[in-house]
Order: C-alpha cells, then structure tokens, then sequence
C-alpha cells in the first residue's frame, strides 16, 4: 500500500511501526459553531483511510481531538452570554451528529484540549529544561532556532519566513527571541477560562495541544498524523518541533494532507456569503450524498463543491443502493438456495472488481477510482441477477457488494426504522389474531417485527416490545 507523504513529498510504501497495528492521529475542529463542510472533508478522507486500514486486517487506533479552548469559543460565549465549556459541549454533541449523519465512525478516542492540561503543562516544562522553550512576563514560547529540523514538513525557506513574520509580530508578543518562535503557554485575559501553571495562570497554545493528546493516547511515535493542507504550516510543523524536542524521537512517521474545498470555483468564506454547514446541507440532502462526492475526487486535489456535482454524486449513490434493494427483494423471493455451476464462475469473475478496487485505495487512496470499480460491480450485478438466481448468488454479490462500500462508509443496506404507532398497531393485530385463534397470523406477524429489529416479550400485564 503506498501513500503520498507531505514529509518526503513522495508516495511511500506503508509500513507500520508495529505489524498488524496503526496508530493514527488526526487533527479535529476548533467547536464554537456548526462545522462547514470544509471541516467535513478530512473527517470523511481519513474515516475512509481507516476504513480500508481495518478491511485489510489492521488494529486502527484513530485519535481525533476536539479543541474546546480557543479565542474563537472565548468570544462566542461573551457573545451569547454563557460559559465557554456550555459552547464547546453544545457544538461537539452537534458536531457527533453530522459525523453519524455522515458515517464518520466516532474516533478510538476523542479528547478534549480542557481535560488533557496538565500533561500539557509537564511537556511544556520538559521543553525549557531541554533549552526548547523560554518564558517571558508568563507567556512561554517555543524556541524554534533550536530544533534544527524546523521546517521539514513545509519545506519552507526559514529565512524568507523570518523575514516576512518580522512585520507581522502580533502585538504583545514583540519580546520573542525569534519571530518564528511560536507560544506554547499565554496568561489568561480577564474573564478568559484558565489553568494553573509554573508561568501563570492562563491556558496553552494550540499546537501543543496536539502534541500531548497523541503521546497520551498512541505514544511518542506514531504512524500516520493527517489534516487539512492548510495545517501544514504552521500547526504541524510546530507540532513536529515540539514532540520530537520532548521526546527525542521522529514523532509520525506518515503526514497525509487533503486538499481545499472550494465552493463554486471560489474559496469559502464567510466574508463572500458562500459559507456551507454540514447542517444546512442535510436540509437538502441525505449527508451520504455529502461523503460520495467528497470521496469523487482524490483527496489530494482541490475539490470543487457544486449543485450539478451534489446531484450527480446523489444519482450515483441512488444506483449503488438501488441494485443492493434490488438483490435484496430477489432474495426475499429467490425459488433456489444454492449457486449452480454457471453462478459459482460468474461469482468468481466479480473478484476482478474487487482487486480493481483494492489497487485504487492502495495507490494513495485514491477513492474515485475505487468508486468506479464499485460502479462496474453494480453494473455486472444488474446483469447477471434474475427472478431464477438462487437466493445463494444473490447473498454472495450483496455481501461483495456491502463490504466495498463500506470501506466508503456508504451504507447501502439502510434497515427501515419502524414507528412506534407501526409496532403497536402489528401488536394489536397479533393479539387479535390470538383471540381467534389464527397463531400461524399471530406468529407470521411476531417474524415480521422481529426482522425490523423488534422483539415482543409476552407478560402478564401484556406484550412488551423493544428494539434489538
Ligand atoms: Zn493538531
């Protein structure tokens, strides 16, 4: 399996630290609003990178952080007048919900910046005994002169860097030793949440937030550290410096970055009015439509979002599950069980797609051409599947079927939830079959619920039901 690695600009081939084990990072959302969809792209590119680790067999421990403190959750609850903790819990409960919508599987782990400070504090002290950090007036700052591979993963010419930063210093922040030099703890401003430390009280930088929450929870090295592009530089870079000056160690071994969204040819922002939730596209669309076109391009290229794309990627996803309903109603009505001769050769032919398939995802993920191999199964699915394939056949291409779009994490087999009036009014009708004594209907209509998922339970006090 090769991936393209920001670190040496090339595709590598994927050997983990540990056989049959990955250990995955990926940067998650600052929480002070909705996400955009901008956001939704890497939850969707590196679920699905997860995906195909766990299809083929390895043990994924895939950590992704929300950042609960920031200026930007700080001035949204002095806006509404509320605590910064009652932002953050509101928009990581909203944020699990377009994940779900989106079938973005929920990490291993998903800490949070607030509960993770005091090992925070601890790397930031073993930065300054190591001559890795500074503190000034309570604010420490990373000093980046010192770590000597500062810039690998940019690739920037530090020099020019150091140049363009003189002007930009941001105010307050004109003692540093070196424009590059990056904070790591600030004190706290009035009213701000803060946290006891050696320096101050005040809370930490960003970057370094990253950099304990993946040694707390995969270790000093991991595998793979993904994010946006615009993360490149310079969250990872700054987060680079400053694991591998703690821990003397190279800190991830593979950086993967996806590329920008773009909205209409034009980058989003909100300053151009063109700014999308994930919310306000599941008012239109079911969000599985949102991960197939998010998955029609290579993570890699810029991605343009668009009606005419969103409908072409919803008509796509509309053939995939209807060939999967249409297997499934065969099945329900298959008059053979077992594959005959012809169908055990046709059966063997649709093993073409799946190494078709697999190469795609193997040569740096690259997910639309996996789509296509998805597709060309559909289409040979549709041709070779009658009212006379045995039930056998059918199992065989929809669970082929099934287990390639869920590397997509595009769920094809969509179970119908039943209401509760449904459910209540089958249990009336089998309680009345009972009285009149017609159990095959009484017990025709418990089969038939308990294939929704729903299990009765006969008490005294009468049917009880659940949900499986
Ligand atoms: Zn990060």
């Amino acid at each position: 399996m090769k991936l393209y690695n920001t670190l040496s600009k090339r595709k590598e081939e994927f050997v983990p630290l540990e056989e049959g084990k990955v250990r995955m990072y990926v940067c998650g959302p600052t929480v002070y609003n909705f996400i955009h969809i901008g956001n939704a792209r890497p939850m969707i590119v590196f679920d699905t990178v997860r995906r195909y680790l766990e299809y083929k067999g390895y043990d994924v421990n895939f950590v992704s952080n929300f950042t609960d403190v920031d200026d930007k959750i700080i001035k949204k609850a002095i806006e509404e007048g509320v605590s910064s903790e009652e932002i953050s819990k509101r928009y990581i409960a909203e944020c699990k919900k377009d994940m779900e919508g989106m079938n973005v599987k929920p990490a291993t782990t998903h800490p949070l910046a607030t509960q993770e400070i005091g090992g925070m504090v601890e790397m930031i002290r073993t930065l300054i005994e190591k001559g890795y950090a500074y503190e000034k007036n309570g604010t420490v700052y990373f000093r980046t002169r010192r770590f000597e591979d500062y810039g690998k993963l940019s690739h920037k010419n530090l020099d020019d860097l150091r140049s363009g930063e003189r002007s930009l210093l941001v105010t307050g922040e004109d003692e540093k030793e070196d424009p590059l030099d990056f904070v790591l703890w600030k004190p706290k401003k009035e009213g701000e949440p803060s946290w006891e430390s050696p320096w101050s009280d005040g809370r930490p930088g960003w970057h370094i937030e990253c950099s304990e929450m993946s040694k707390k929870y995969l270790g000093e090295q991991i595998d793979i550290h993904a994010g946006g592009e615009d993360l490149v530089f310079p969250h990872h870079e700054n987060e680079i410096a400053q694991s591998e000056a703690a821990n003397g160690k190279e800190f991830a071994k593979y950086w993967m970055h996806n590329a920008f969204l773009n909205i209409d040819n034009r980058k989003m922002s909100k300053s151009l009015g063109n700014f999308r939730t994930v919310r306000e596209i599941s008012e239109q669309y079911d969000l599985q439509v949102l991960r197939f076109f998010m998955l029609s391009a290579h993570y890699r290229s810029p991605l343009n979002f668009s009606a005419d794309l969103m409908e072409a990627s919803k008509s796509g996803l509309e053939r995939i599950v209807n060939a999967a309903d249409h297997l499934k109603f065969l099945m329900g009505n298959a008059k053979t069980e077992e594959m005959t001769g012809e169908e055990q050769e046709a059966y063997a032919k649709t093993q073409e797609y799946v190494k078709a398939f697999e190469n795609a995802m193997e040569d740096d993920f690259n997910t639309a051409d996996a789509a296509a191999a998805v597709f060309d199964l559909v289409k040979y699915t549709n041709t070779t599947v009658s009212a006379d394939s045995s039930k056998e056949y059918l199992q065989k291409l929809f669970d082929r079927l099934v287990s390639l779009t869920d590397v997509l994490g595009l769920i094809v087999d969509r179970k119908e939830e039943m209401l509760d009036a449904e459910i209540e009014k089958l249990i009336e009708e089998r309680q009345a079959a009972r009285k009149a004594k017609d159990f095959a209907r009484a017990d025709a209509i418990r089969d038939e619920l308990l294939e929704k998922g729903i299990i009765l339970k006969d008490t005294r006090e009468g049917v009880q039901w659940k949900r499986a």
